[in-house]
């Protein structure tokens, strides 16, 4: 497989052509942005651990009959990838209250649910991923209703296999972002990464965060969250 030029550059990883047009390689930084972009930093290793997670447990998915856009692990940055146009939805599923939902509705965060609870932002920088009616996904043109079952019982039944694989580990799933992205033949596939910079993940005995919220908030002892969860999953894995 032939590394070629970069085509895009984001704000944790960034995504090369190959010699196959339906490959790309992405490769994670160790570069972390938070609040749209207004607040950045470097977060040591973060890359090795983003992209060792995020592939393991894409691997673990797959098995369990959700296809994603996992080829192969070429280093301990960077990742062989199926070519996607990204679906502009961020995915967010909600275990626990916290961040924004506990924000937006005046509530302290640890409030366990019931049932989980899906929603979908816009995808958009510029206007900084706004939550979104469910309607509204269609009447953008962003998926069709079918792709948006899809899209949703899949997120479900990623978050099912996820907590129950955090658990494992001794932690817990409060929420995660995932992204899926439409493959040439048409299908959905999921995309992007999952990770600490993606979940929220509290230590199912202490409650500590070990994940981007320590960044986000300036908890202090960031690269040691993400190597202990990292740790977590490779212990668990044996
Ligand atoms: P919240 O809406 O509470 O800020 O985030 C919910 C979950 O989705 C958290 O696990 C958070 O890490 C993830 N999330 C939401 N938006 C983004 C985003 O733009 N980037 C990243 N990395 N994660 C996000």
């Amino acid at each position: 497989m032939e590394k070629r030029q970069q085509l895009y550059e984001g704000k944790a990883k960034k995504v090369f052509a190959t010699d196959d047009p339906q490959l790309l390689i992405v490769s994670y930084k160790d570069d972390a942005t938070a609040f749209n972009g207004q607040k950045k930093g470097t977060i040591k290793g973060k890359g090795v651990v983003n992209n060792r997670m995020s592939n393991r447990l894409m691997q673990l998915l797959e098995k369990k009959g959700v296809p994603t856009h996992f080829v192969e692990e070429l280093s301990e940055r960077e990742t062989l990838v199926k070519r996607v146009s990204i679906v502009r939805l961020e995915v967010i599923v909600r275990n626990i209250a916290a961040g924004s939902f506990a924000k937006r509705y005046g509530i302290d965060e640890g409030k366990v649910f019931a049932a989980p609870a899906v929603e979908f932002s816009y995808k958009s920088d510029a206007l900084g991923d706004p939550l979104m009616a469910d309607d509204h996904i269609p009447a953008l043109g962003l998926a069709t209703p079918e792709e948006l079952d899809y899209i949703r019982a899949t997120a479900l039944k990623i978050n099912a296999f996820l907590k129950e694989f955090w658990a494992d580990c001794g932690v817990t799933l409060v929420d995660f972002k995932i992204e899926f992205g439409k493959t040439a033949d048409g299908s959905i596939i999921l995309a992007d990464e999952i990770s600490p910079d993606t979940c929220r993940l509290w230590d199912s005995a202490t409650g500590e965060k070990l994940d981007k919220d320590r960044f986000r908030r300036d908890l202090g002892g960031v690269e040691e969250a993400y190597a202990e969860v990292m740790k977590r999953l490779e212990e668990h894995e044996g």
